[in-house]
């Protein structure tokens, strides 16, 4: 990108980021490197956002995303500013890539090994591994057309998404990632191990465009990793860069107003009352938010905020860190645990009214790859249920929550972690009402705006605001939308729009 200034341009000097988490961190990286004075403010007392860490007792606590998946999207923000990330943080690689378990025993052990893969799925059902190979190319096939050539692009225009959409017919974006999966996978439970992954980016499978088959092509390019440290490790590199670079953090400084002046955004206030002027605001806060709440004064504000809480929002999570006194490196670092039913569940999950009598889970051992997060001897973990978000089911949370944890603890101890609860040395609960009030997160939802295809790509909030010509929107609202490789994508358009504003370089067609 060309980092003088064009056609006479003065260029601008400053920019805000409101929020620090992974899209807001590398998008301030980006403004910062490419000359715009960046400062970075964040409500909470740490960064990292939805991958905060909790330090309780001598162990620590990631507290959300833990499969990092595209390495490369994070070497190439780093090397934009100079700098390499293995000098920041160490990835190590994770196998498997998942344990995935059911309550009939059986166990998928998911790497990229083709020939254990089609052991594998030999032993299950030997008509799927031929489908398996066809599911594969699919999946590639989206992996070049919606993650590679459309990953990083800001979708400002209706004709954007024209010219996507004969690629997007072809590869029949309109099914469900379920629904093709089907036609290729014969055996239902193969059918589960190849469809959940849009779970982990909050999409329903049974809803989702098919173009989020493409993350199973993603990890099988690149692999899946985990920050020597925890993911935490990767925020405090990302944010050590930001500040070599020069620029500046604020924690503890909760924005409460975006201003608007002349049809263009001025300056943010805290809830402190200090007020930091800039030329661009961007921010990386939930959108609803960012329109109803901090802009809520203004005609935009107003309107968009209404028009976005009209919208469909992702599902919430219910999760618990809790630290036991024993290491188990027998549990895998990532194992999906399958409930009895899976579609009936998916569709409580997202439609329903209240919890739902079972689960599926995602259990977190991380102390199998990294032992330091934990005392020596000792292991650290987590554990989440995927849950209705506060718009579906009003649940009591802190009624609710405690017995919902004793339900996940017994069925854990009965059969993932014996003696769980004599070992439990300490342990804490996020619930759907902390995404609410902790995140500020409309409804609670974990992942944002479900990321159904009438809610992707031009049909999610534009990177920039359609009326106010120097407000940036970055992070998993947007496009391509939630997971750490998206919103780092996003930080990618955003930014890219915004140095051209600045006049400080040009965005590619
Ligand atoms: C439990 C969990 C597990 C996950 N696991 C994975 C995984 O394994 N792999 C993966 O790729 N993705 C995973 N994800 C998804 C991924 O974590 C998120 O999509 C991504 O981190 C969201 O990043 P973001 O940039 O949109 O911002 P967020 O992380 O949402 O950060 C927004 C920031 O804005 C701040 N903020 C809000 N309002 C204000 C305000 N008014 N003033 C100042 N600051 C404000 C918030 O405090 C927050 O720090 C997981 C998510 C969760 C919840």
């Amino acid at each position: 990108m060309n980092q003088m200034p064009q056609n006479g341009f003065t260029p601008a000097k400053s920019a805000v980021v409101i929020g620090a988490g992974f899209g807001g961190l590398a998008l301030a990286i980006r403004l910062q490197a490419a000359g715009i004075s960046t400062t970075l403010l964040e409500k909470r007392d740490k960064p990292g956002g939805r991958a905060y860490v909790y330090e309780d007792k001598g162990f620590t606590f990631d507290a959300g995303p833990t499969v990092i998946t595209d390495p490369s999207a994070l070497e190439e923000l780093f090397e934009t500013a100079g700098a390499k990330l293995s000098d920041y943080v160490e990835l190590l690689p994770v196998k498997p890539f998942y344990r995935l378990a059911w309550e009939d025993g059986f166990v998928f052990d998911y790497a990229d090994d083709q020939e254990d893969l089609d052991r594998q799925i030999g032993a299950k059902s030997p008509e799927d591994v031929e489908g398996y190979r066809r599911f594969l190319a699919y999946s590639r096939d989206v992996f070049h057309e919606g993650y590679e050539k459309l990953g990083t692009v800001p979708f400002l225009a209706f004709k954007d998404m024209m010219r996507a959409a004969p690629q997007l017919m072809r590869l029949e974006a309109y099914r469900s990632v379920y629904s093709k999966v089907s036609q290729f996978i014969k055996d239902d439970q193969l059918r589960q191990a190849f469809s959940f992954h849009s779970l982990l980016v909050g999409g329903n499978p049974f809803a989702t465009s098919s173009i989020y088959a493409l993350i199973h092509a993603l990890e099988r390019k690149w692999g899946v990793f985990f920050p020597k440290g925890g993911t935490g490790a990767l925020v405090r590199g990302m944010v050590k860069l930001f500040t070599d670079l020069g620029g500046t953090v604020a924690l503890n400084a909760e924005i409460d107003e975006i201003t608007i002046e002349n049809g263009r955004a001025t300056a943010v206030r805290t809830r402190a009352g200090e007020i930091f002027k800039a030329d661009l605001v961007a921010s990386n806060a939930d959108v609803v938010h960012t329109y109803a709440k901090l802009m809520g004064k203004s005609e935009r504000g107003e309107k968009h905020g209404a028009a976005l809480k009209k919208k469909r929002f992702s599902m919430s999570l219910f999760v618990i860190y809790f630290g036991l006194k024993t290491h188990r490196p027998d549990i895998a670092h990532h194992t999906v645990c399958f409930g009895p039913r899976y579609r009936p569940l998916i569709d409580e999950i997202f439609k329903g009214k209240e919890l739902a009598g079972d689960f599926s889970l995602y259990l977190h051992n991380p102390c199998v790859t990294d032992p330091s997060l934990a005392p020596e001897g000792m292991g650290s973990f987590y554990v989440l249920s995927p849950v209705p978000h506060l718009g579906n089911a009003e649940i009591d949370w802190s009624v609710e929550g405690p017995k919902y944890r004793d339900r996940i603890f017994d069925y854990l101890e009965e059969r993932y972690i014996p003696g769980l609860k004599d070992d439990l040395v300490t342990s804490r609960i996020f619930t759907p009402e902390d995404f609410r009030t902790e995140l500020n997160a409309h409804l609670g939802s974990a992942f944002s705006l479900d990321p159904v295809l009438t809610q992707s790509a031009w049909f999610r909030p534009h990177n920039r605001d359609d009326k106010i010509p120097n407000l940036y929107i970055v992070g998993a609202g947007t496009h391509p939308g939630a997971g750490v490789p998206g919103v780092v994508g996003s930080a990618k358009a955003t930014a890219g729009l915004m140095i051209e504003d600045a006049g400080l370089g040009t965005v590619p067609a």
